[in-house]
């Protein structure tokens, strides 16, 4: 597997219009886009930062994977994202060596991506996306 750079870094927030004013507002970040990705129950902001970028994550729905997060753990960083050449490739690998995987085929992530999660149990406590996408 090729493990190319921090994709971006996922921030689970009570309400993004808030987290903006200090992202954007206080750190002179750019938004790029808010889409929402309804099948994880979740509203996204993207703010890229040189090669990466901050994602911050609202919850469209209180069952929801993020909703439970900032029940359980208080808003903050949910996980991290590694960008890999090839998404496949390194399901196929991450499982012949018997990695846990909360994805076993990748699925749509926002902004386009591919993307798959990792079991924190594999990483030491860290959810681990691994994303493809085009380079930009
Ligand atoms: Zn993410």
């Amino acid at each position: 597997m090729k493990v190319t750079r921090v994709d971006h870094i996922g921030i689970a927030v009570p309400n993004l219009e808030e987290a903006l004013k200090f992202y954007e507002g206080v750190l002179g970040l750019k938004c790029t886009g808010i889409e929402e990705v309804a099948e994880q129950k979740v509203k996204v902001a993207f703010l890229p930062v040189g090669d990466s970028e901050i994602e911050l994550l609202e919850s469209t729905d209180p069952e929801g994977p993020i909703a439970k997060f900032i029940a359980s753990r208080g808003p903050g960083i949910q996980h991290i994202a590694l960008r890999v050449e090839n998404i496949e490739e390194t399901l196929g690998e991450l499982k012949e060596k018997g990695i846990r995987l909360i994805d076993e085929k990748p699925r749509y992530g926002a902004g386009g991506a591919q993307i798959a999660f990792v079991h924190p149990k594999a990483t030491t406590g860290v959810l681990l996306e691994i994303s493809q996408r085009e380079e930009k």
